[in-house]
């Protein structure tokens, strides 16, 4: 049977105090007991259905996260105040000084930055490798290693993670795979393939307003008893909580996902299309063209596309920084970084969500000063943007 991560969200029923359609917003700090001997038992973790501190959990935020885990098709989940709270509890909470990482090198730079620069204070260290050579994945694994961590698509080349593949590599050395499917909500099922943990940035697609910044790590319910536990929780002694107010804001665009999901994908594989027919360098996972086209094929869930990113190489930063400033201009999407948005949002990553990756990995892993990031947005006529696009190719010499 085929995983409907939609239906999974849909079927889930919640009624707010009063009977109202939306869940009631959990508005307290800190919970009453009728008994101290509750309080201590919920203090141990052994009293369910029992809330304690809003730093630990809060019932808004296991609304948003049931919905979550329902759409990932993991047993439970853990909400954050950022995709990078996601991302650094999880890590922390599977590794100890001394452990090792093996990483795809194409992942989000603050990603990057934070196992290239900040995990090694931890005595935590990182192999960066191409994940698309499993061999590589395979002989950069070492008796210290204790997670395989990856993007389903990555951020910003869109490689595609085989993430079958990966999890087997994972079972038989007996590390956790932490895939980021920020990229592709809904099109990549990450745990159903294998993976041991999913982890997202809230703040793009899932949100979908760019109005909030979130994260989630959904996993096994140890995995999130333990990211939660009061003594050595990363979730809950590092403090990157999300507020009750913004989970329930969450929710209630989560549950528009897989229509703006859908037109995302529609748009960006039309314009993906437009723009190789036209010469341009284009990397979009849904044309024949991708490398790894046939494995997001295998992987995806059909109904929901190959996802809103695109990227276009035009060679030079001053050519893609005229591009970007005319597109903006004519008001057909906004010099931005981020993605997900009802607008088309662009950006060069190399200066931007990629400045972390040092100059010259940046080279090696192909990511030039001349590429341009598009998260193309629900526009209606996408055709129209289309053709406003080329004009602006055209005046700025690219085409
Ligand atoms: N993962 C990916 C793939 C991202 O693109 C980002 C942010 O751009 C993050 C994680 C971090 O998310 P946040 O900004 O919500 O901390």
């Amino acid at each position: 049977m085929t995983f409907k991560p939609a239906d999974a969200i849909q079927d889930l029923q919640y009624f707010g105090e009063f009977g109202g359609v939306n869940p009631s917003i959990s508005d307290s700090s800190t919970y009453t007991f009728l008994s101290a001997k509750t309080m201590f038992d919920t203090f141990e973790g052994n009293a369910d259905g029992c809330y304690l501190y809003s730093r630990h959990s809060s019932p808004s935020n296991l609304y948003l996260g049931e919905a979550l885990a329902a759409m990932e098709g993991t047993e439970t989940s853990h909400v954050t105040a950022s995709g990078m709270g996601a991302i650094t509890a999880v890590l922390l909470q599977l590794c100890n000084s001394g452990d090792h990482i093996v990483s795809s090198r194409t992942i989000y730079g603050g990603t990057y930055a934070f196992l290239n620069n900040f995990a090694p204070k931890f005595n935590l260290k990182t192999s960066f490798v191409d994940l698309t050579d499993l061999d590589a994945v395979e002989s950069s694994i070492t008796s210290k290693t204790k997670v395989l961590y990856c993007e389903s698509v990555s951020n910003p080349l869109l490689e595609v993670a085989d993430i079958e593949s990966l999890s087997k590599i994972a079972t038989q050395y007996g590390i956790q795979l932490v895939v980021d499917n920020t990229f592709s909500p809904l099109s990549i099922s990450p745990n159903i393939l294998g993976a041991d943990v999913v982890v997202h940035s809230l703040t793009k697609f899932i949100n979908g307003t760019s109005d909030a910044v979130g994260g989630v790590v959904c996993g096994t319910q140890n995995l999130i008893d333990n990211l939660r536990n009061v003594n050595d929780g990363a979730a809950m002694l590092l403090g990157m909580t999300m507020d009750g107010f913004r989970a329930a804001s969450i929710l209630k665009n989560l549950r528009t996902l897989h229509i703006r999901i859908k037109q995302h994908s529609r748009n960006a594989l039309y314009l993906a299309q437009k723009f190789e027919s036209l010469g341009l360098k284009t990397v979009y996972p849904g044309l024949e063209s991708h490398p790894s086209h046939g494995v997001f094929k295998r992987q995806m869930n059909h109904d929901y596309g190959f996802g809103g990113l695109l990227t276009i190489d035009v060679g030079h930063l001053d050519k893609a920084n005229a591009l970007m400033e005319m597109m903006q201009k004519e008001n057909l999407g906004y010099l931005a970084v981020s993605l997900g948005f009802y607008k088309t949002l662009f950006s060069a990553p190399g200066t931007s969500t990629s400045s972390e990756i040092p100059e010259l990995e940046q080279i090696s892993m192909g990511l030039s000063p001349g590429l341009i990031r598009f998260s193309v947005g629900l526009d209606n006529d996408i055709e129209r943007t289309f053709h406003a696009m080329k004009q602006c190719m055209e005046r700025v010499g690219i085409i």
